[in-house]
């Protein structure tokens, strides 16, 4: 029976496992004994497991962190890895979003997890279940891996690898098609200074440092001033407009306070690589750096600001840190606080990838490359690892959003790719 037949055949099944795992909301909770990251992740990744162990698949819990399933005894050399925790359902949803909901005029699963990460773990563990199933023979073992912290930091990860190696290749359907294989190096950078103004006696801007805020607020005696923009992810902030950015402009036309005319020199509006912090580096591969001014807020006779940087994957988090650092000194700040990660960057031209993208050309018909992003996938901080889907270009499944969806012909196709992508690289 050819694949494709085969998750044709089986796609009552997979939708009935998704309303499942949909139906668990695995949001990152309190933590006791047992359970890293509170039950409900843990109650997820349990049903993923149990259904391998019907499988036959070798299974094990790591204490909650993680579950892997094996399937054949011989030498791992693929990971495929997935994760079951979720983000909160936030608003706008038309359904309960924890209710799979199937929408046949549109052909979309609606449900928190369904694109992120709950539909595509369940086409990789039809994937591999098919293979079984069909008898399809492997060379080489292959590892499902589940974790259940990727929507909050990976821990799950990073505690799983301290006594486990993952296979010499990995992937993870946590990204999109064809191949994401370079990621920008990540800071984010805490400053502050003592701020008095007799015009302006407070400022509120930005909730979360990897966003670029869509409103400023100010107060001037008993009035506010409002200053207006477009969130966007920090990673692409010129798919938005920096409402901090907006006001430290119209500010220093008019008004004299040293801080704020420095920052707004530092920061100019629509400016989004950092050139005047010193940066605007870039490179051909993932090409111009971004840094967003994401956070500003008066407190105690402070000024406090966030800063969301992304650079150029032949630049260290050092390199950045440095050159910012006096740029901020500079102007009257300090830096009270930064966390980051380097670059990450997988050989486009490995045997791995190229086995990758030919399978992806087959199956969908489309031409195969390799894509560098600014944000930062589960396969990060791993040697040799790639996105591999699971939205295909082009097209948007509302992830972390509100009535979050796949298209069943698209969980579908990612099982088909993920099964050919095994066959291909085990068989
Ligand atoms: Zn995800």
């Amino acid at each position: 029976m050819e694949l494709k037949q085969y998750f044709e055949e089986h796609k009552q099944e997979m939708i009935d496992f998704l309303r499942e795992l949909v139906a668990v909301r695995s949001v990152m909770n309190e933590p006791s004994d047992g359970f890293p990251f509170g039950k409900k992740p843990a109650k997820a990744l349990n049903i993923m497991l149990e259904k391998c162990r019907g499988e036959g698949f070798a299974v094990e819990n790591v204490e909650n962190y993680v579950g892997t399933a094996v399937f054949n005894n011989a030498e791992l050399k693929l990971g495929i890895l997935c994760h079951l925790d979720v983000v909160p359902e936030g608003d706008g949803w038309t359904g309960d979003p924890f209710v799979l909901r199937y929408e046949p005029e549109t052909d979309k699963l609606i449900g928190r997890g369904t694109i992120d990460d709950k539909g595509p773990s369940v086409a990789a563990f039809f994937a591999l279940k098919a293979i079984k199933d069909l008898n399809i023979p492997l060379k080489h073992g292959v590892q499902l891996i589940f974790g259940t912290n990727e929507e909050n930091g990976s821990a799950d990860l990073a505690y799983y690898r301290k006594n486990h190696k993952l296979p010499p290749c990995v992937f993870t359907p946590d990204g999109e098609y064809p191949v994401i294989n370079a990621e920008k190096g990540m800071l984010r950078v805490y400053f502050t200074a003592d701020f008095q103004d007799n015009l302006i006696n407070s400022i509120k801007a930005g909730t979360v440092i990897n966003a670029v805020p869509n409103r400023c607020t100010t107060g001037c005696g008993f009035e506010a001033f409002f200053y207006e923009g477009k969130s966007a992810h920090a990673s692409t902030p010129e798919k938005g407009e920096n409402a901090i950015t907006k006001f430290l402009a119209e500010y220093s036309r008019e008004f004299k306070n040293p801080l704020l005319l420095n920052l707004a020199k530092i920061f100019p509006h629509n400016e989004f690589d950092g050139k005047s912090c010193g940066l605007g580096f870039s490179d051909e591969i993932s090409g111009k750096m971004t840094c967003v001014l994401s956070m500003l807020n008066t407190e105690n006779g402070k000024l406090n600001g966030g800063i969301d940087i992304r650079f150029p994957l032949d630049r260290t988090k050092n390199e950045i840190i440095k050159i910012l650092k006096e740029k901020l000194e500079t102007a009257g700040f300090e830096i009270c606080s930064y966390e980051g990660t380097e670059p990450h960057i997988t050989d486009g031209n490995s045997p791995f990838v190229q086995s990758l993208l030919r399978v992806y050309e087959r199956v969908t018909g489309e031409k195969g490359h390799c894509i560098a992003i600014g944000g930062g996938t589960y396969v990060h901080d791993i040697e040799g690892g790639v996105a591999f889907g699971a939205e295909f270009p082009n097209q948007d499944g509302n992830m972390h959003g509100a009535d979050e969806f796949i298209t069943l012909e698209n969980l579908l196709k990612n099982a088909e790719i993920v099964a050919e992508a095994i066959i291909e690289i085990c068989g």
